[in-house]
């Protein structure tokens, strides 16, 4: 069993879709594990993105993700880091597949809806900066 991290991001918060997108979770084989709604402060963002910290536009990535509520999941199932990213289609929305999350719910490449973890060791960090073990049953 593995176990991945979820953001659905403040535009999709905010368009009350939150219930549809982890339905999707659920309708694919992937258990909620914990789930909560956080607001970022600016010093969350930065360091929750700091791998992105050279890119040019980490500052908007940062701006973006404070700019309203966002509901955190931790995800597990059979291959769920892989199988969440599959669901949740490419970064820009544009480019998404048919019937993922993205090309569904999002509108641009920084108001993407989702954000998944892109590898197993980026899962464990991420799951930790945002639960603790006794939140994750
Ligand atoms: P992901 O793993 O599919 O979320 O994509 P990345 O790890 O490459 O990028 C992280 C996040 O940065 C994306 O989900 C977008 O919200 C944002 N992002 C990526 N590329 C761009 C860009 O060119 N412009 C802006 N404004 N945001 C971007």
């Amino acid at each position: 069993m593995e176990q991945t991290l979820s953001i659905i991001k403040p535009d999709a918060v905010a368009k009350n879709v939150v219930g549809k997108i982890l339905d999707r979770f659920e309708s694919n084989g992937l258990r909620i594990a914990a789930t909560k709604k956080v607001q970022l402060s600016k010093a969350d963002a930065e360091a929750f993105y700091a791998v992105h910290a050279e890119r040019p536009f980490f500052g908007e990535l940062v701006d973006f993700m404070i700019s309203g509520p966002v509901v955190v999941s931790v995800l597990e199932g059979e291959d769920a880091m892989a199988k969440n990213r599959d669901l949740m289609g490419a970064t820009n929305p544009k480019e998404a597949a048919a019937g993922t999350i993205r090309a569904d719910f999002a509108e641009s490449i920084d108001a993407n809806a989702v954000h998944g973890s892109d590898s197993l060791e980026n899962a464990a960090i991420e799951i930790k900066f945002f639960f603790s073990d006794r939140e994750i049953c």
